[in-house]
């Protein structure tokens, strides 16, 4: 069967929705570099749990989950048809999952969807995150996913590699960062690199800046899930880097694991 790699993608705005600037090209020639997956698990930082859960919506309804943006916002679906069989999958992969029935796709799946797949010809579901639980706890989430990755599924994981609202800049450019943003992400990326797990799964206390970069944990713990899934010997490679208003790194890594 097809293996598909993790990826991990870096969401941003919802406005890149409207106006895709460099990032939704790149998602796109992101998916084109991949095989064509015959299902699609969204890991969305928009979806938040105490236990692990699984959409399996037959018809997922496209869930507008933001304030305050301009109305062709709210009028943009994304009707890919779901996957209820998928989700018996991953249930028999993940001991003790809620499977949703009637969760739609919020936007931490459908943004990156809509600029990669935008025909939303793929059949997606969607797994949620669980804020109170740990990195490594994500991780082995993750680790149970694996077998999916060798039968054709992309694991699509949606948040942030920083994501702190407060401290958006409008009128920044793009590819500008306030410093303890570059200081965070650069510090994420070279524990990526070299596969440094310890220090990432406790990445709260080591990375710099990180109760800054993150006031709240949700929107990295969808790498975990993507890292986990790609195998002990996984290594990080970074497909896109950008800063969006000042606070939002936007980097987007594709798991390379072990390949059978
Ligand atoms: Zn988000």
């Amino acid at each position: 069967m097809t293996y598909i790699p993790p990826v991990f993608i870096s969401h941003g705005s919802p406005m890149l929705m409207l106006e895709p600037g460099r990032a939704g090209p790149a998602w796109q020639v992101l998916a084109q570099s991949l095989p064509r997956p015959r299902a699609i698990l969204a890991v969305s930082a928009h979806w938040n749990t105490r236990t692990p859960a699984v959409s399996a919506a037959a018809q997922p309804e496209t869930i507008h989950d933001f304030h305050g943006f301009p109305q062709p916002l709210y009028e943009l679906t994304y009707p890919a048809p779901g996957a209820p069989e998928l989700a018996a999958e991953v249930a028999g992969l993940v001991p003790d999952i809620h499977i949703d029935p009637d969760r739609g796709l919020d936007h931490g799946a459908w943004s990156p969807l809509s600029a990669m797949y935008p025909a939303a010809d793929i059949p997606v579901i969607q797994l949620a995150v669980m804020p109170q639980a740990s990195a490594e706890t994500h991780y082995q989430l993750g680790r149970l996913l694996q077998p999916l990755t060798r039968s054709g599924v992309l694991i699509l994981a949606s948040g942030g590699l920083t994501h702190n609202l407060r401290d958006i800049v409008a009128e920044a450019p793009d590819g500008a960062a306030l410093p303890y943003v570059r200081e965070f992400r650069d510090w994420f990326v070279k524990a990526l690199q070299r596969r440094d797990l310890p220090a990432l799964f406790d990445w709260r206390r080591q990375a710099p800046q990180a109760a800054r970069a993150h006031p709240s944990p949700e929107h990295l713990l969808p790498l975990f899930v993507a890292m986990g899934a790609a195998g002990e010997m996984a290594a990080a490679q970074t497909t896109y880097s950008d800063y969006q208003l000042g606070a939002l790194a936007l980097d987007a890594f594709v798991f390379a694991g072990d390949e059978p």
